[in-house]
Order: structure tokens, then C-alpha cells, then sequence
């Protein structure tokens, strides 16, 4: 079995920071404090609750009893309204390397990101990619990625036997690399998110690429028979 561990903002797609606006406006419910997501946290990578806990930080408001989780949860109910105020979009190869995997039995795909479970619900219903992740594993508390990645390699064990050459973590930040070397994993970093691609190599990611590759030459790295060639666009790293 291979088992793909897709991280979904930056690599699946792309809100243009349509988030920010539920964000800002949960804080200001919440702390009562004016609040711009978009200049005081670079959130690449970040979990949605390590993001609650710096935002806490930054307006200077201790996030006690149950503050945090409220200003999450508010968060989550006013993504579907925010989504729409900005132009995002799936990215490139997303789609089609999506639906190719969907018919390979011996492929799963999962989210593992650092949106709650109810981000992550909003965000790929409004891009129409629900259809394509069953599960996943999520920001379910101030845990860092890696404790994400590890409960979603527990939930790929639990479907079916994966050995760690057929494990593959896409992602956009040194957060997924790191995250992906918890967990033995192989990262195929895009720099289609907060990072460029030298930032990417920089933390030695199995493969990284400008952005996802076509979906053949997708689905032959995977396999582990790559197509390097001198057309192809893609700029991988050394082997
Ligand atoms: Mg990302």
C-alpha cells in the first residue's frame, strides 16, 4: 500500500488568505481586541491552534479556560462565509493527480494539516475536493505537526500494513519536512505556499519541486520510477 499525506494549504490549494477575515473577526469576538492575521503572524505551517496561542500572545490577552477553544471554534464557523471573499483556487496538477490516484486500489490518499477538522471541512468543500479524503488527521490541540503526522500514520496502519519507502508527505513548508521525518516519512515539498524552493531544500526534503509535477510523472515518482527529463519543468533535488 502507498499512503499519501497531503497538507492543504499551499499544496492542495490556495484560500488568497480568504481565512484571515474569520480569523480577525473570531479574535475581535472573542478577546475584543482589533486583530490582522495577514501582518502580525507568518502563519506558513503553523497549526490553526499554535496560531490561536500566538494570536493570544500578540493582543496580549491570556487564553483562559476555555478562550482558545472558543476563538477556534468561532473561527470555523465563519470560514464558509469568509472563503468567498477571496479568489484561491486548487493548484496546479492537484485535480488530475487526485483523480488518476482514485483509481489505484493499492494508493490511499489523507489530509494530515495543521486546520482543524472543521477548517479543513470548509476549505475543501468550497474547492469541491471532498470527495477525494475520507480522513485525515487534524489540529485537534497545541500539538505540534508531528504529533499530527503520527496519529495520521496510526490511522493509515489501522486500513492496511505501510512500509516507510511507500510514504509520502506533500507539503509546502519545512513544517511538513519536519513533520514527515517524525514519522520516517518521504516529503515531495511543493513551493507553491510560504516558501520558496531554495527555503525548501534548505531542510533536505526527499523531493521539491516549483510545484506539483504532471500527474505521470506524479504518479512515476510514487512508484519509484521517476521520468527525469530535460523538458521536464520540474526542478527536483538530487537523488
Ligand atoms: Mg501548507
Amino acid at each position: 500500500m502507498t499512503v499519501l499525506f497531503w497538507d492543504i494549504d499551499g499544496t492542495l490549494l490556495t484560500t488568497g488568505r480568504a481565512g484571515m477575515f474569520a480569523w480577525n473577526d473570531s479574535v475581535k469576538e472573542v478577546t475584543g481586541q482589533d486583530f490582522d492575521l495577514r501582518t502580525q503572524v507568518r502563519i506558513a505551517g503553523m497549526t490553526d491552534y499554535q496560531i490561536a496561542a500566538r494570536t493570544f500572545d500578540v493582543v496580549g490577552v491570556r487564553p483562559e479556560g476555555d478562550l482558545l477553544e472558543r476563538m477556534v471554534r468561532r473561527y470555523e464557523e465563519l470560514l464558509p462565509a469568509s472563503l468567498p471573499l477571496r479568489v484561491g483556487g486548487v493548484l496546479p496538477n492537484v485535480r488530475e493527480i487526485l483523480e488518476r490516484l482514485r483509481s489505484r486500489p493499492d494508493v490511499r490518499s489523507y489530509l494530515l494539516t495543521g486546520n482543524t477538522r472543521g477548517g479543513a471541512r470548509a476549505k475543501l468543500a468550497h474547492y469541491n475536493l471532498t470527495e477525494f479524503f475520507p480522513d485525515g488527521a487534524f489540529a485537534e490541540d497545541a500539538g505540534d505537526r508531528s504529533s499530527i503526522a503520527r496519529r495520521a500514520l496510526e490511522l493509515a496502519k489501522r486500513a492496511a500494513p505501510v512500509a516507510e519507502e511507500r510514504l509520502f508527505v506533500i507539503g509546502d513548508t519545512p513544517h511538513d519536512i519536519e513533520c514527515a521525518n517524525a514519522i520516517s516519512a518521504r516529503t515531495i515539498a511543493v513551493a507553491t505556499g510560504g516558501y520558496t524552493l531554495d527555503e525548501l531544500q534548505a531542510h533536505q526534503p526527499w523531493r521539491a519541486f516549483a510545484e506539483l509535477p504532471p500527474v505521470e510523472d506524479f504518479v512515476a515518482l510514487i512508484d519509484g520510477h521517476p521520468r527525469p527529463g530535460p523538458g521536464d519543468p520540474a526542478h527536483s533535488t538530487s537523488a
